[in-house]
């Protein structure tokens, strides 16, 4: 049994339960979902989700809880993380926004808000390196990774611009992969990077 810790202190929470346990699934795996709201459940846990909602508040609400170090303790012991969208802004070295206190988990440089300015939201088929077919990626007021250190890896670009990372045992996107019933990048981020 995998033990998934997602953070939720503010975000979507149960469309992720359910994409790792359709991840799990497909390896014949189980997977228990702990929510996280307080410091102390991090380090029991295999993995983290670290869920999109407004990277301000999910800031704030880290840090005065205290989660902060362990997070960052979980990745440094190598353990896989996926962060999406406001998740990956606070991951991020620097979100470029005073408000946003980043656990610097992410060799990247975010600019919040910054796809879809035009247009809120919106959905792109993604070719996602280690994914066979297109990923249906969908985009809601994200955020453009502007700068990626030597270290990480683009798994996919959208209008040139990378909005799949990989540093080590984190995977970020600027994208929802949540909010389809294709659980393939919960499956990349935890279940490639616990076996390998
Ligand atoms: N705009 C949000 C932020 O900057 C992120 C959007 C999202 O998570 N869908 O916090």
């Amino acid at each position: 049994t995998l033990r998934a810790g997602v953070l939720a202190v503010q975000g979507d929470v149960s469309e992720h339960a359910s994409a790792i346990q359709r991840a799990a699934a497909a390896h014949d795996e189980t997977a228990e979902v702990v929510e996280i709201r307080e410091s102390g459940l991090v380090p029991d846990c295999d993995a983290l989700l670290l869920p999109g909602g407004e990277s301000t508040t999910i800031s704030r609400l880290v840090h005065r809880e205290g989660i902060d170090e362990e997070i960052v303790a979980h990745v440094d012991a190598g353990k896989p993380v996926l962060a999406t969208c406001a998740g990956l802004i606070v991951s991020a070295t620097d979100a470029q926004d005073d408000r946003v206190d980043t656990l610097n988990i992410v060799d990247a440089t975010i600019e919040r808000n910054a796809f879809g300015r035009q247009k809120d939201s919106f959905e792109a088929p993604l070719d996602v390196s280690g994914l066979d077919e297109p990923f249906p990626a969908v985009f809601i007021r994200a955020p453009v990774i502007d700068y990626v250190g030597e270290g990480v890896d683009v798994l996919a670009a959208w209008e040139d611009r990378p909005v799949a990372i990989r540093d080590g045992p984190v995977v970020g996107t600027s994208f929802h992969p949540e909010l389809t019933d294709d659980p393939r990048i919960h499956d990349l981020a935890f279940f490639d990077s616990v076996e390998s």
